[in-house]
């Protein structure tokens, strides 16, 4: 098949447009003979591949290619002189959870534990044209993420290196690297990165393995009321998710929650469930009940659990920026942490072949369109109900986060200073009003020496020796 994909690829008379993708079994590499496709490019010289009929064609460049929710295509090939587009099958099927099928006439690309079809193919000439769902770019990032400064994305994102920008950039269209661009903020607040973990070690498919710990008490309780935190991360895409509890032992909702949300959302379930021995993370009956093995953390090999350990050390970390960044009251702490994960798990990282636990999880390219920098000024819109010819037309509030199951943004009125949610908002990503306020709660050594650590992990938080926990007896 090779062989006739490639000399169709040359032949001028083939009557298909540079938008066309012909599926190959033979080739390893994508290839694309249109340079306007391309989300990310970097040319390349004195470059060439052997075709399977012995000749050599120039490749001018490579990159990376959306070409819809579903499909990011990553080192293409830019050949200019082919007449369409190749996209190999293996490489394909290797680096995606998708599985090719035939059906009836034609082929299905399907994903593989939903099989919700991605794309089909139809046979022309011979060859397998296939025919995507309509190509959907992220029209608002197209006409807003690169309508902002790069300091104002650096923030965005919770103080990314560049290296990681550069990430997120081959993706979607953000704003060009200012290198003269210098922040305090990275500079004060940031610790030393940790040393990146063996890639090796992640479990074969999401779900397979939860890593669960339990952070706080914090001394100063949020404003509704929270003093610690469940984290639980997946072993494969190392998304996360955290719950606020007042009492370490209201995790025994939560537990169930997770599960019931897995298997609900992503029809498949946890196999395993990995944490210390805290007594309020000991599910022994339910877990019995779902045939989840339970793997505990002995006491001799308390780094077993590090996963969870440095996904904490990182969320203090760029909690740390944040509160440094607009010296938002530290009441508001389970905001700043929560903000944090939703930035965390949208943000590619180099253990995950540069691309972000979400898009491991939900096989798409987050919208990074909506990101905003916590701690700034915004005006939410009054309901238009009750409101009568004086009054104000809108409510100076402060951004403090992105609210799970609602599309709109969490804001701290500061007037009133309670939260509620707005999607109708203006932003003022320049003004940070609490920056200048003498607060005695101000970030310096917040997550840091104030903390009260977790009862069972004594240990400092100083990211230079990261995980040092003490543990109780093995309760079993
Ligand atoms: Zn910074």
């Amino acid at each position: 098949m090779a062989s006739n994909v490639i000399g169709t690829c040359m032949n001028p008379d083939f009557h298909e447009n540079s938008h066309t993708w012909i599926i190959d079994s033979g080739a390893t590499s994508h290839i694309c003979c249109s340079k306007q496709l391309y989300n990310s490019y970097t040319p390349i010289h004195n470059s060439d591949v052997s075709l399977p009929n012995s000749t050599k064609v120039n490749v001018e460049g490579i990159g990376s290619i959306k070409i819809n929710d579903d499909i990011f295509l990553h080192n293409v090939l830019y050949i200019p002189m082919f007449r369409f587009n190749l996209l190999s099958l293996l490489t394909l099927i290797n680096n995606n959870p998708f599985r090719f099928t035939m059906e009836s006439n034609s082929f299905l690309l399907q994903d593989l534990k939903t099989l919700r079809t991605i794309g089909t193919t139809k046979q022309q000439q011979g060859l397998l044209v296939f025919e995507f769902p309509k190509r959907n770019f992220n029209s608002d990032c197209i006409s807003n993420c690169n309508s902002v400064t790069y300091e104002t994305w650096h923030k965005r994102l919770g103080h990314i290196p560049i290296s990681v920008y550069k990430l997120i950039a081959n993706k979607i269209k953000l704003s060009s690297i200012d290198s003269t661009y210098h922040c305090s903020t990275c500079n004060i607040a940031k610790q030393n990165r940790l040393p990146f973990p063996n890639p090796n070690k992640f479990s074969p498919s999401c779900f397979d393995l939860i890593h669960a710990d339990i952070w706080g008490p914090f001394k100063q309780p949020t404003y509704d009321g929270f003093r610690y935190f469940l984290t639980l991360v997946d072993d494969k895409s190392r998304f996360t998710w955290i719950y606020m509890l007042q009492n370490k032992s209201d995790c025994i909702k939560n537990i169930p929650q997770i599960f019931a949300y897995v298997e609900n959302q992503f029809q498949t379930k946890i196999k395993s469930f990995r944490s210390d021995n805290v007594r309020e993370l000991h599910f022994k009956d339910f877990f019995l009940e779902k045939g989840v093995l339970h793997q505990f953390l002995c006491v001799e090999r308390p780094k077993q659990n590090s996963v969870v350990e440095r996904k904490h050390l990182h969320i203090l970390n760029i909690a740390r920026t944040l509160m440094f960044q607009s010296n938002v009251p530290i009441k508001i702490w389970g905001d700043y942490v929560k903000t944090v994960v939703f930035i965390m798990n949208r943000t590619p990282s180099p253990i995950l072949n540069h691309i972000s636990p979400y898009e491991i999880l939900y096989n798409k390219v987050p919208n990074y369109s909506d990101f905003r920098t916590f701690g700034t000024l915004c005006y939410a819109s009054t309901l238009l109900s009750g409101r009568h010819k004086f009054s104000p037309r809108a409510i100076a509030a402060v951004f403090i986060g992105y609210p799970h199951g609602y599309k709109g943004y969490k804001l701290f009125d500061l007037t009133t200073h309670q939260t509620f949610i707005s999607k109708d908002v203006k932003f003022y990503e320049h003004i940070f009003p609490f920056q200048n306020s003498n607060s005695s709660d101000r970030g310096h050594g917040v997550f840091n020496d104030q903390i009260t650590p977790n009862l069972n992990h004594p240990a400092t938080f100083d990211d230079s020796d990261p995980i040092q926990p003490t543990h109780t007896q093995n309760q079993f």
